[in-house]
């Protein structure tokens, strides 16, 4: 007992007395920071400070906010927004054939083009003084999600100019003068940008590009001038070959010292008119023959005023702060917007060929083979347009959340690929067969530009992640970074003690809860609402816990190490992002006012989250350098074994049937998805035929009837069984034209292009041969 008191009287002593507190204590633990922690260069720095932390903030630290997230009102589109999306889009999409924009003229109509530029496709975000359109980021979003279920290479095109180019970094950082004349000049379409950051040598890593500028004296417009001498090759850049403006990152160098005392002032961002002398654009690439501009840009020697750098003088060498705060906010608006497209086209269209097209005497969807891939579309189709909904909306209440936008490009883009993928199967040979019917290809064909854009997918979910979550979300960790990159040692430790304290106090904490929340199943945890996501919620609560504990042992353990140990830290941000994902998708439930029909949907996706959630935390568990440390968080966490199951087949099957045969359920979930009005849209003739399908329903009562009767053959369907069933008086001649009407939309939903022999001439569907110029 004396023991266990001089024990406890030496620790308080210890802690009372600051000087043996930092020689004994907070000290070595301080070294041990600065040797673990990743040193924090200038650069990193401000690429922490440049975002902002939200929602995933609180995730990350073990704490879900219900209340926050629930009472947080999102923006919807404003009357000239939702004007803009059911005129203009409609208008755009009735003008453009994606198969002959691909596949004949590899080009969109000058009519398109130019309908783009004057209602002002290109100026979204261009503020209305400029006479832009100022329209949210949700209405951005929702924009580009619409045209791309319809063409990805006019989505990608409307894209372009509203994210990460010469409008943005114009309206952020431009002098006035530049915005007084580029603006406008933006916003009615006189020019077209571009942005050309990637070149061969610098793609992922766009901070190497060896692109440069050297700040010198030379002539312009006849006088000799203050400026910089640029050489670039880039490659890759949308819009490129025609744009008529180019906005150009590069490194610039001021040997001469004639701007001020650093020589290596850093990435830069100017504005140059492609008709300046030496600026060549004009080559294309052919990216997975989607027909959008994508080409490249050359300049050697070229000669630029100083004051074509975006901002002025006064912003050289802050252009890759410029590019980190536009791209972290845009990657959230305009890939996930694409996906959801690609995500709902696939779900609605595969949910009515399922519907439509028999085989053994069933429709498609009968198929418990089948129904596992629509549960899946219809899931994906829902998550997509919740995450869309929250991150455009983040964004639009003024966050720069640079964590959510990377989970929301990586995990939509990933959504839609697995999306398209499933719709491919079910469609089988429709899916393959291109033509102007083949409303699937397109979308499949394009699927690797979103996943490779904008941070591509391996990097964006291995580095960014967690690497960014881990400092950015972390309650402490950026600022024990800020201490321990601090040269002076002793103020390094006056900062880091009161830091220590609550490091450990969290981490303690967190440890507890997970453990208790393991051993109880959370069933102890707190809940928003006592409702059907009561239990989803207290999960929820259970695994953002354990990603916390998890963290902090991770970043202990191996300190900087963390991020070269990809696969590892890639587990503990799949976590992060799957409770991202869940709250979107909670948040999205009740926003549309919690309707009991989308609960099933809601269960599917959060199971789904939280079986990922195990299967990612036990890998780590697995791999953590240490085994028996493995082991033992393991222990601690799952105390039971194994704590949550994929989805059920009943739910999944559940989850198909709703979407194949409830039509208000499926167009509610899958309000992207374009449908045209005119019979050469092939989603608009799958919509037409499904109507004309449904709308039989009490004749096929009627026929199934006689069928029992044996008026009729016990065996056959109602199209075949037509003319049997109107001379034996089951139907009248009214309804058996109705019959033939839906069965010749039948058939052209089933039939396929065809093409002559030399694929000269495009054949239309069915008995109804059409020849298309569309070769
Ligand atoms: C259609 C299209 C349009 C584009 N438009 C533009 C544009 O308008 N302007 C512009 O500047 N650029 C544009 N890009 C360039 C785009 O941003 C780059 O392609 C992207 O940054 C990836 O570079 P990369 O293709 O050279 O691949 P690489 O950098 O060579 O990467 C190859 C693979 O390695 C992975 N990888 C790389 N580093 C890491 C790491 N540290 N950890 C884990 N994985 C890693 C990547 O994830 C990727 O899977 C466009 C590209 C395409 C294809």
């Amino acid at each position: 007992m004396l023991f266990w008191i001089m024990v406890a009287a030496l620790i308080f002593v210890l802690f009372q007395v600051k000087s043996l507190r930092q020689q004994w204590v907070t000290g070595p633990a301080f070294k041990l920071f600065k040797k673990v922690l990743p040193p924090l260069s200038q650069t990193e720095r401000e690429a922490m400070e440049a975002g902002s932390v939200w929602v995933e903030g609180d995730l990350f630290s073990g704490k879900p906010d219900w209340e926050r997230l629930y009472s947080m009102s999102l923006p919807q589109l404003t009357d000239e927004e939702q004007s803009f999306l059911d005129n203009e889009v409609n208008e755009l999409m009735g003008m453009i054939d994606d198969f002959d924009v691909i596949h004949k003229d590899k080009d969109f109509s000058e009519d398109a083009w130019r309908y783009m530029r004057e209602k002002g496709f290109f100026a979204m975000i261009i503020p209305k003084e400029y006479g832009g359109k100022a329209f949210s980021a949700l209405a951005n979003s929702t924009i580009v999600s619409k045209i791309a279920s319809r063409s990805v290479s006019a989505g990608v095109t409307v894209m372009v100019p509203n994210s990460l180019g010469p409008g943005e970094l114009l309206s952020h950082y431009g002098t006035q003068q530049q915005k007084d004349y580029w603006l406008p000049r933006l916003a009615d379409g006189t020019d077209i940008p571009c942005f050309a950051l990637t070149g061969p040598e610098a793609g992922s890593d766009a901070g190497g590009i060896p692109d440069t500028g050297v700040v010198t004296m030379g002539e312009y417009d006849g006088k000799e001038t203050l400026g910089i001498r640029l050489n670039w090759d880039k490659r890759y850049i949308t819009l490129a070959p025609v744009a008529t403006v180019l906005g150009l990152a590069f490194k610039l160098y001021d040997p001469d010292k004639l701007l001020g005392e650093k020589e290596s002032i850093g990435i830069t961002c100017a504005l140059i008119p492609t008709s300046h002398p030496g600026v060549e654009v004009g080559n294309r690439h052919l990216p997975l023959e989607q027909a959008f501009m994508n080409g490249t840009t050359r300049g050697k020697d070229v000669f630029i005023p100083i004051d074509w750098i975006i901002g002025g003088p006064d912003y050289a060498g802050k252009g890759w702060r410029m590019l980190m705060e536009c791209l972290s906010a845009g990657r959230g608006i305009s890939l996930p917007a694409l996906s959801t497209g690609n995500a709902q086209l696939s779900a609605q269209t595969t949910a009515i060929y399922a519907s439509i097209r028999q085989q053994f005497g069933c429709s498609l969807y009968e198929f418990e083979g089948v129904q596992e891939g629509l549960a899946q579309l219809s899931a994906n189709a829902y998550q997509a347009e919740a995450v869309r909904h929250l991150t455009a909306g983040a964004i639009d209440l003024g966050q720069k959340p640079a964590v959510v936008t990377a989970i929301a490009k990586f995990h939509m883009t990933e959504v839609a690929r697995q999306s398209i993928n499933i719709a491919m199967d079910i469609h089988g040979g429709k899916g393959i067969q291109m033509g102007p019917n083949n409303y699937l290809a397109s979308l499949y064909m394009a699927m690797p530009v979103s996943i490779t854009v904008e941070g591509a997918n391996i990097l964006t979910r291995n580095l960014m992640i967690f690497g960014q979550g881990a400092t950015r979300c972390h309650p402490y960790v950026f600022d024990e970074m800020v201490a321990a990159a601090e040269p002076d040692f002793k103020t390094g430790l006056a900062q880091f003690e009161p830091l220590l304290y609550k490091h450990i106090k969290f981490a303690l904490g967190n440890a507890f809860a997970a453990f208790g929340h393991g051993l109880t199943g959370a069933r102890f945890a707190s809940a928003p609402k006592d409702d059907a996501n009561k239990r989803h919620t207290q999960q929820i609560q259970r695994m953002s816990k354990a990603l916390a504990i998890c963290s902090d042992i991770a970043m202990l353990m191996l300190g900087g190490e963390l991020k070269r140990r990809e696969m590892l830290s890639a587990r503990l941000g799949d976590v992060l992002s799957e409770l991202y994902l869940s709250s979107a998708v909670l948040k999205h439930f009740y926003s549309r006012g919690a309707n009991p029909k989308e609960q099933p949907i809601v269960d599917y996706l959060i199971q789904q989250s939280l079986c990922n959630c195990e299967i990612a935390l036990k890998g780590y568990c697995r791999h953590i350098s240490n085994p028996v440390v493995g082991a033992l968080i393991q222990r601690l966490i799952f105390p039971w074994g194994s704590a949550y199951n994929p989805p059920k087949d009943k739910l999944k099957t559940q989850l198909a049937l709703n979407l194949c045969q409830d039509k208000s359920l499926r167009d509610a979930i899958t309000p992207m998805c374009y449908v045209g009005k005119n019979e050469d849209d092939a989603v608009a003739v799958l919509n037409q035929a499904m109507d004309a399908i449904d709308a039989l329903a009490p004749l096929a009562a009627k026929v199934k009837a006689a069928q029992q009767a044996k008026t009729l053959p016990r065996k056959g369907s109602i199209f075949q069984l037509r003319e049997k069933a109107l001379a034996e008086q089951v139907i009248t001649q009214a309804e058996a034209e109705q019959i033939a009407a839906a069965d010749e939309l039948r058939k052209q939903v089933v039939n396929v292009d065809e093409f002559d022999f030399d694929l000269g001439l495009a054949q239309g569907k069915g008995d109804d041969v059409k020849v298309s110029d569309a070769a």
